[in-house]
């Protein structure tokens, strides 16, 4: 069974390339009884911090993409990475270099006054242990100069280097620390990586990363590097095209289940779905589905996604999710009344919802207390001829049974009888039980409130 991971480095948030980087890591192993491993990759010690890991943790939480086991650290197996260059040294695949900086300096002068490669050539690869000085040195792998190098992309094809372009890449700097290429290597070879599914900005470190894997005889994982995502107007996908951190889209109010469908459709697709579940994304996900150029964000498909999920999510989960969009935005959260309000009120909320704020917006029949303070446009349908008409209908409501026929039967009675239509009731109703002109119909709000709460309601607007 496959092994992928996730090898986010902690230096800011989770980003929506690097999400959808995790969840195609997720749906792989997942769809084929894999293992999804996250290792954070922390070398950098500058630029990482153990909060950002937090973020990316809380990012890949919120969109549920678990992990199996804990994640790894990689500057905490810096002696392991170390070991395998000093094995290389020991095998001959790696070699000292004693050249100073002003050499190697120097070097590339002379070869740009000469119009040669500027990759630097060490004078000290071949040069036996006895004439080393002793001096500092670095540790660099001896790359293959002549011929060229040919490896296969699940996405890309097959992708070929022409070796004059690899440098003896340094894998210990002077002061015996290994540098991130060869922990990159180290860390997938011994977490026993099959895949490496990643962006396609890494694609050239592919071909110095594979030095490694020859150099220690180590099987390669499979590698499939998918194209970056643009904005809607073709350009990489950064700041100026709106909210880029996973967090803001579950502020902005999208269900988790949502992102995740829409994430899988950039770049990967299944036919001509666009919308599908957890299960049909785990069943259909394969890196053959995986297109060769970017793909485009596009809100207007989130949101279309996000609105289809929300009508056929459960109605407790959707509860639960809402207390945690409500808690990531600072809101205060929902009270045990507003919440089972709500989960009462969900079969008439969720559809035609794209968002948990328009779902709330509907929902503040059930979230608010009387009294029932109308906002303008409610306050508006409120005049007198409505508070007539409502004073008027409350007798007719008082004793019918409470249930949906009844109840549009009572009120069509009422209108025909006061030579009225249907229509001109609705806006007043609504008014009174919601103070809003946007909810579900009258008739749903009517039966989430109850008998009593609802004539309370109505009663308040008529006088
Ligand atoms: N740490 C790298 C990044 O965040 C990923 C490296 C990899 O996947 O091999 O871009």
């Amino acid at each position: 069974p496959p092994v992928t991971r996730f090898a986010p480095s902690p230096t800011g948030a989770l980003h929506i390339g690097g999400a959808r980087t995790a969840l195609f890591n997720w749906l792989y192993a997942r769809g084929h009884g894999g293992t999804f491993l996250l290792r954070i990759e922390d070398t950098d010690k500058a630029r990482s911090n153990p909060e950002n890991t937090q973020v990316i943790l809380d990012g890949l939480t919120w969109l549920g993409l678990d992990w199996d086991g804990e994640p790894t650290s990689q500057a905490a197996n810096a002696d392991r990475h170390a070991e395998v260059a000093l094995q290389m040294l020991a095998d001959g695949t790696a070699y000292k270099c004693f050249s100073t900086p002003e050499e190697i300096e120097a070097f590339r002068e002379d070869a740009r006054a000469n119009k040669t490669s500027t990759l630097f050539r060490s004078p000290w690869r071949d040069v036996a242990e006895a004439d080393h000085p002793d001096a500092p040195y670095v540790v660099r792998v001896k790359a293959p100069r002549d011929g060229s190098t040919t490896l296969h992309d699940t996405v890309q094809g097959d992708v070929t280097w022409s070796n004059d372009q690899l440098d003896d890449m340094i894998l210990l700097r002077s002061d015996g620390t290994p540098v991130y290429m060869l922990a990159v290597v180290v860390d997938d070879h011994d977490m026993g990586v099959t895949h490496v599914i990643r962006g396609d900005d890494h694609l050239a470190n592919s071909f110095r990363q594979n030095l490694i894997y020859d150099a220690m005889g180590w099987d390669k994982p499979t590698l499939a590097h998918i194209p970056l995502i643009f904005g809607a107007d073709g350009k990489k996908l950064s700041k100026r095209h709106g909210a880029t951190a996973a967090a803001d889209y579950q502020k902005m109010g999208y269900p988790a289940a949502g992102m995740r469908n829409y994430l899988a459709r950039l770049g990967w697709s299944h036919g001509d779905d666009e919308f599908f579940t957890d299960a049909q994304a785990r069943d259909w996900f394969d890196l053959d589905g995986i297109g060769k150029s970017p793909a485009r964000f596009d809100l207007k498909k989130l949101e279309h996604i996000s609105g289809q999920h929300i009508a056929i999510m459960d109605d407790a989960a959707l509860v639960a999710e809402i207390q945690g969009y409500l808690a990531a935005t600072g809101a205060l959260a929902l009270t045990e009344r507003q919440a089972d309000g709500l989960l009462r009120a969900m079969p008439a909320l969720k559809e035609r919802s794209k968002t948990f704020p328009e779902l709330l917006e509907k929902a503040h029949f059930v979230l608010t207390e009387r009294p029932i303070v109308p906002d303008e446009k409610a306050a508006k349908a409120l005049d007198a001829t409505a508070q007539q008409y409502l004073a008027e209908l409350t007798p007719h409501l008082q004793n019918v049974t409470w249930d949906r026929n009844t109840l549009e039967e009572a009120i069509a009675d009422f209108a025909t009888a006061r030579d009225t239509k249907l229509g001109k009731l609705a806006g007043p109703l609504r008014a009174a039980l919601a103070g809003r002109s946007v909810s579900p119909s009258v008739f749903d709000m009517m039966l989430v409130l109850g008998r009593e709460e609802s004539l309370a309601r109505i009663t308040a607007a008529a006088a």
